[in-house]
């Protein structure tokens, strides 16, 4: 790359030794190229004016209006001092206000001067007004490009006049001087084969841009090489993974498992079941260390694959272990699976925090002696205390609620690491697992088993909840059962608890005793009380089951048929979906209810619209996404390290598979990249790498 790029910032044009250790404090930019990688984060027509009578249609949008000012006006004194001026075009007056510098613009602010003014209205008690407008006397023509680049500042590069046209100055000059400085780094047949514009040309038009259109493609293209170093980077670590780590072989599928499959399985596996089965048996007696992402929609039947699997450990004499994000899921889990296994000769025991001291002691012998096979339990598992015989295979449920530190502590159970299962009922959407788990092998159970019903979803406001009521009873009537989950906010328990216990009272009063039977489950209560209630509803000797988001994951009541979300507006999308899970297992026919108020967010609206028009797991994780971001989804920590300018993973995806693909094909056909056409990709994938933190233990 040219040196100009490397070019200290202060050694720029309008630069200087200030502003240039602010340009680095405040955005990071320590030379040209930085600068040049500031990209503006949106674009203004400036060629249009907008009429002031338009505003409320548009949403809080910025409007460019030309008019004239009719009135100014000083309020308030000392801090609460403002400057209020009127402005008015042929269509009607806004409110212009200043919190500050007043005195020098009322100066500005002469009548019958014809402005151009561009702002953001923002709506204050019912009227619309412009805090602090761009103003400046209109010059007969429009400002001197169709279009203009908005970048990002802050309070310390305003002062030295690095506000945003401050900083459109600086990368308008130096765009203007790459010509030739920009060398191609994607092969012809990769821009030939996406239509994707040259690099240098994307870095003039993302800076000076002609039109939005020409934006567009810039912005395409820089998309995609940020997209496809980062797949380069993601292939290659994973190749070197497996390369390196050579993990215990389970050379026969064992005793345990061929009686239990030949004898004791209560189903016929689905097709899905025994496909990623075959895949898990495949890796485990590979050689090679199984890092494997089992994504299954809620109630596909992923505790049927994660016992086979931990049977293939068992029976190769390796211990295996199961690991739970509550304890209320643990405990399942225990109870599933010790049933499941009775007519085995295992021992199956389980560890979570409320194990007692005594108990722990006699387990963590028999443990480091290999008399347990296969222990079930919380992260209280990870704790250095718990050591096994011979460790061979972790299960963990429900992943994302593990931290990556967390996982890196199994890997330390034995002396090479244990292979490892995680299994996730929210379905990461493609493009996001081929990203964060890049370096994992990815399974899909995609089809539930036989027999669930479709649930019916439903929006109610708080205004119909007698229609809701006698929905309950007629399903009770049949001999169903219901859940009635509240939100559990944790920066507010005493406040769940008491909205908890003023809907118990409520629904006692319409549904009593001892017609009907209610169970109660929330977070304060201890855990013994919490199993019993959880057990006389799985029993059906209760009808109704009100709780917090406790039994939000693994819980399993075939006969349970009406699932009531109260003030589901404050639910994330996922967790809906898994609230919805719990029903729909059984009987004929299923209902899931989203109770809310009457005010609801845009986004709140968003989430409940889509509840109700999809039950396909896969397509509530992509609208997640979009919601959210994946930073939420996957944690800060990992989105961090992913360091994206341009590309939005949630937005994206398609050029996310693009470059997924480009990537495999460039490194299938070339894997060290020697080919001439790549040798500009080569230097380019180098200097990317050089720039990441390591971040192969990841998963
Ligand atoms: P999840 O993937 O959400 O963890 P589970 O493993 O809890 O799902 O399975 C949900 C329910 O489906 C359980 O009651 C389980 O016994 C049942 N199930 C699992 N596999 C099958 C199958 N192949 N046929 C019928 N029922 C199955
Ligand atoms: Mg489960």
């Amino acid at each position: 790359m040219d040196n100009l790029f490397k070019t200290p910032i202060e050694y720029l044009k309008g630069v200087g030794p200030e502003r240039g250790s602010v340009l680095t404090s405040e955005a990071g930019i320590e030379n040209a190229w930085d600068l040049l990688n500031y990209f503006p984060f949106r674009y203004v027509d400036r060629s249009k004016y907008h009429q002031i009578i338009d505003i409320p249609a548009m949403e809080g949008r910025a409007v460019q209006l030309k008019g004239t000012i009719t009135g100014v006006r000083e309020t308030g004194v000392g801090r609460a001092k403002r400057l209020q001026a009127t402005f008015q075009d042929q269509s009607g007056t806004i409110d212009l206000i200043w919190f500050k510098g007043a005195k020098w613009i009322k100066d500005k602010l002469k009548p019958g001067v014809l402005f151009r003014l561009y702002g953001k209205p923002t709506l204050f008690k019912s009227t619309y007004n412009i805090a602090h407008p761009e103003i400046t006397p209109f010059n007969g023509v429009a400002h001197e490009k169709g279009l203009q680049a908005v970048y990002n500042s802050t309070e310390k590069l305003t002062k030295k006049g690095l506000h945003t046209k401050g900083i459109e100055k600086l990368t308008y000059q130096l765009a203007s001087e790459i010509k030739g400085k920009i060398p191609e780094f994607l092969p012809l047949s990769v821009l030939q084969q996406y239509n994707l514009i040259s690099r240098e040309q994307a870095y003039r038009n993302i800076h000076i841009p002609p039109s939005f259109e020409a934006v567009q493609k810039a912005q395409i293209r820089i998309k995609f090489e940020e997209l496809l170093l980062l797949q380069m980077e993601l292939l290659l670590r994973k190749n070197i993974n497996l390369q390196k780590s050579s993990g215990y072989v389970f050379r026969q599928t064992g005793a345990y498992f061929d009686e239990f499959y030949a004898a004791h399985i209560p189903f016929e596996l689905t097709n899905a079941q025994k496909r990623v089965t075959k895949e898990i048996r495949k890796d485990l007696r590979s050689g090679k260390h199984m890092n494997r992402l089992l994504q299954g929609d809620v109630g596909s039947g992923k505790t049927l694959v994660a016992v086979l699997s931990m049977l293939f450990g068992v029976g190769n004499n390796f211990q295996s272990a199961l690991m739970a994000p509550t304890e209320i899921l643990a405990k399942q889990h225990y109870q599933t699976i010790k049933e499941l296994l009775a007519p085995l000769d295992i021992e199956v025991a389980l560890l979570t925090g409320s194990t007692k001291k005594s108990e722990r002691k006699i387990l963590f012998e028999a443990l480091s002696k290999g008399e347990i096979h296969i222990l079930i339990g919380t992260h209280a598992l990870l704790e250095p205390t718990v050591v096994f015989k011979n460790l061979g295979l972790v299960v963990i449920d429900e992943q994302h609620r593990f931290g990556v530190a967390q996982r890196a502590k199994l890997w330390k159970k034995n002396t090479k690491p244990p292979h490892v299962l995680v299994m996730t009922a929210t379905p990461i959407p493609r493009t996001l697992a081929m990203t964060f788990y890049g370096d994992l092998d990815v399974s899909v159970i995609d089809e539930l088993p036989p027999g669930r019903k479709p649930i019916n979803t439903m929006h109610f406001f708080e205004k119909s909840r007698l229609k809701v009521f006698d929905l309950i009873k007629k399903e009770i009537a049949l001999g169903r059962q219901v859940y009635i989950v509240y939100p559990l906010i944790q920066e507010s328990e005493t406040m769940d608890y008491k909205n908890l216990m003023e809907g118990y009272e409520a629904i006692s009063r319409s549904f009593p005793r001892p017609k009907y039977q209610m169970s109660i489950v929330h977070g304060q209560m201890k855990a013994d009380d919490k199993a019993y209630e959880m057990e006389q509803f799985a029993k059906g000797h209760t009808d109704i089951m009100v709780a917090t988001t406790v039994i939000e994951v693994g819980v399993n009541v075939p006969n349970a048929s009406v699932m009531i979300i109260e003030s589901s507006e404050r639910f994330g999308i996922s967790q809906l979906h898994q609230l919805r899970g719990r029903v729909g297992r059984g009987a004929e026919k299923s209902y899931c209810i989203l109770m809310t108020g009457e005010k609801l967010s845009q986004e709140g609206k968003k989430r409940l619209q889509t509840m109700v028009a999809t039950n396909d797991g896969f397509k509530i994780a992509e609208v997640d996404l979009e919601i959210r971001g994946p930073g939420d989804i996957m944690g800060t920590q990992q989105s961090g390290i992913l360091n994206l300018k341009l590309a939005d993973l949630a937005r994206d995806g398609q050029l996310v598979s693009a470059a997924r693909q480009t990537a495999r094909d460039i490194l299938e056909e070339d894997p060290s990249l020697v080919q001439s056409e790549h040798q500009n990709l080569k230097i380019e994938l180098k200097r990317h790498l050089k720039s990441k933190p390591n971040w192969s233990k990841i998963s």
